[in-house]
């Protein structure tokens, strides 16, 4: 299945953690890192007393059933240290799974495609950057969702290199 996480830091090097990040996604098991976009900046959403945060969006291909890919993004996230202060607080690793192929799926521990795409510059800029033509299930095309978010401050900065 083709699937897309989203990332995002701000705490404790947030570039470092990104890059960290997308490498071990390099490392999940039956999955393959396939693309992942340039880094950006954007300014915090929720309490506005945090540091901005880095985001990216990465794409792979996985035998992961979604649940699988979650328990995997969630331990990445432990690893990499994460405490949770308040809700839409400052953390060291955030990842979202945004898209799971076309799947809608709503239960307790997932909502896939994530709610949040559709409203996000943070994650909709990245997203397009590495696939422009995306359909976006109960939401539309990419490149119209775009038209329709402002950047909000999104910076974008530099590409990555594994
Ligand atoms: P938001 O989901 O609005 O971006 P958040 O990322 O800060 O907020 P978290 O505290 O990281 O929220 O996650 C809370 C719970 O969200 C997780 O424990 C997980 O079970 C659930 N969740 C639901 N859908 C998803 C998804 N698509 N990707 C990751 N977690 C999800
Ligand atoms: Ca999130
Ligand atoms: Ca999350």
């Amino acid at each position: 299945m083709r699937a897309y996480i989203g990332l995002g830091s701000n705490l404790a090097d947030p570039i470092d953690q990104v890059k960290t990040a997308i490498g071990n996604l390099q490392s999940l098991p039956d999955s393959q890192l396939i693309a992942w976009s340039s880094l950006y900046a954007s300014p915090p959403m929720g309490p506005q007393d945090q540091p901005d945060y880095i985001n990216a969006v990465a794409e792979i291909e996985t035998a992961l059933s979604a649940h699988q890919l979650l328990d995997a993004l969630q331990a990445i996230e432990q690893q990499q240290g994460r405490i949770r202060k308040r809700h839409w607080g400052e953390r060291t690793l955030d990842l979202d799974v945004l898209l799971y192929g076309q799947n809608e799926i709503y239960d307790e521990r997932l909502q896939i495609p994530h709610p949040g795409i559709s409203l996000r510059a943070f994650v909709l800029y990245p997203l397009a950057e590495i696939a422009p033509d995306l359909k976006i299930p109960k939401a539309g095309e990419i490149e119209q969702l775009l038209q329709h978010c402002p950047r909000d401050g999104l910076r974008k900065l530099e590409k990555i290199l594994l």
